[in-house]
């Protein structure tokens, strides 16, 4: 039996580490009040057991195409495995998620890994696949305010991406949003999207971690809610990808998935949500999680090379993938328990690494932003050194859109980037507006 009464289910925030105490999802709480580690969303398995693997698949495959509130979603269309108990009215949603998975059939083949897939998760609503995880929370805000709560506005730190994501749901809830951005750190368009969305935005002068520590101190006292990804109301969201990837390959697990990570929540959030279709029967094997960063910016790496005997944190450097400039993963313990269980690993790429890999992708009909290009460059060296066999089916998840790094595709095919030796450079010819001499420049270049 379908089940339809959303209340039946049982969620709540628990420590991540084990503390006892549960707390419910509509209190104002970021950190296990017993020893300030990480909390996770609880969702207790009995009720959702209700229906079996079979029931669930056909029911997430039903409300896929639909148009009906708020299934459309790609997150709520999985609203019984994400925040069951937000009440119709609260939900703030503009049907993000359900992104296209495709066969990158070129790339694949000149990589020597044919059975390449890349899960689009830029073609979203603000450009970047952390709307995945503002439309859960945010939603959570509006129920929070809907019970006259103290909590006026939200809040969060950015390298980006989160900020726009936050600005334009919280500008779609009306509510109001404070963003703390790294002043110069962030992309034309990631600056100007919060703008536009009518966010507070407050450029400092400091880092992401910098701006990390200011909106923690800034959101203690219960009037402005912190949006960052440490309130894992953010991972319930960006989870779904997880169940949307074997979803689209009609409930079969890829052998591997490679992610860019920063602050390492959506490397978490992956496997909760592999973990989950396996805890209730719908999958029975894991993926391999391959976290992927920018050697500038690489405490994870760090960290996995001391077989994560200690969490490494460094000071992130200048990085072309500004959306993963962190020195300091909030997520860290999380992200250490994706990649062990499920015989992950993490590999980084340097500046020029990335950038090559994101123009290669482009010469196959992408437009890669310059985390994608982490990943796919991590992918090229997996597959040279024979840890992705040829036969093994993987999915690069492309994180942002590439038109919102415009700066960096235009100083790429310039030659102009820092540190990159680019060596797929396409710059434009310019030529007379003479026919004469453009059938010349044709011949030249394609002989005809
Ligand atoms: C946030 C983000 C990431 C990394 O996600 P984390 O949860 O911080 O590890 C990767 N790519 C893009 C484009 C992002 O915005
Ligand atoms: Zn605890």
């Amino acid at each position: 039996m379908m089940v339809s009464d959303f209340n039946e289910y049982d969620v709540s925030f628990r420590c991540f580490a084990g503390c006892e105490g549960r707390h419910s999802i509509f209190e104002v709480i970021y950190t296990c009040p017993k020893c300030g580690g990480l909390l996770e969303v609880h969702h207790e398995l009995e009720p959702l057991k209700r229906n079996n693997a079979y029931q669930w698949q056909k029911l997430f495959d039903s409300r896929a195409s639909t148009s009906a509130w708020p299934f459309g979603s790609g997150v709520w269309g999985l609203r019984e495995w994400v925040l069951p108990n937000v009440a119709d009215e609260n939900i703030v949603s503009m049907f993000e998620g359900n992104t296209n998975l495709f066969w990158a059939d070129r790339l694949g083949k000149q990589l020597g890994v044919p059975d390449l897939w890349i899960k689009l998760c830029g073609n979203s609503h603000t450009g970047s696949f952390k709307d995945l995880g503002m439309t859960a929370l945010v939603s959570v805000v509006k129920q929070i305010m809907s019970q006259g709560s103290t909590v006026k506005a939200v809040a969060c730190a950015s390298t980006g991406d989160t900020s726009a994501a936050l600005a334009a749901y919280a500008a779609y809830a009306g509510i109001p949003a404070i963003i703390f951005l790294p002043a110069g750190k962030v992309s034309t368009a990631q600056l100007i999207q919060p703008v536009a969305n009518g966010a507070h935005v407050l450029a400092l002068d400091t880092d992401f971690d910098g701006c990390m520590e200011i909106v923690q101190e800034v959101t203690q006292d219960q009037s402005i809610y912190l949006a960052n990804s440490m309130n894992s109301l953010r991972i319930e969201g960006q989870k779904t990808v997880a169940i949307e990837i074997v979803r689209q390959f009609d409930w079969e697990v890829p052998d591997w998935i490679i992610i860019p990570v920063g602050n390492l929540g959506n490397i978490s959030a992956l496997h909760k949500g592999f973990q989950m279709m396996i805890d209730l029967g719908l999958i029975r094997k894991m993926p391999h999680l391959v976290a992927a960063q920018a050697a500038s910016a690489d405490p994870f790496f760090r960290s996995f090379q001391k077989s994560f005997k200690e969490k490494v944190s460094v000071s992130a450097q200048e990085t072309l993938a500004n959306a993963i400039r962190i020195g300091n993963p909030v997520s860290y313990p999380k992200a250490v328990k994706a990649i062990e269980a499920t015989g992950g690993l993490v590999e980084q790429a340097t500046e020029s690494e990335l950038a090559n890999a994101a123009a290669h992708a482009d010469l196959t009909g992408m437009f890669t932003c310059p985390h994608t290009g982490v990943a796919l460059a991590v992918l090229k060296k997996l597959v040279d050194r024979g840890v992705i066999g040829p036969r093994d089916r993987t999915v690069v998840i492309s994180t942002a859109h590439g038109l919102k790094f415009s700066d960096f595709k235009v100083g790429y095919h310039e030659g102009t980037l820092s540190g990159v030796k680019s060596t797929h450079k396409n710059p434009p010819v310019y030529v007379d507006a003479n026919a004469k001499k453009v059938k010349e420049v044709i011949r030249e270049r394609l002989g005809l």
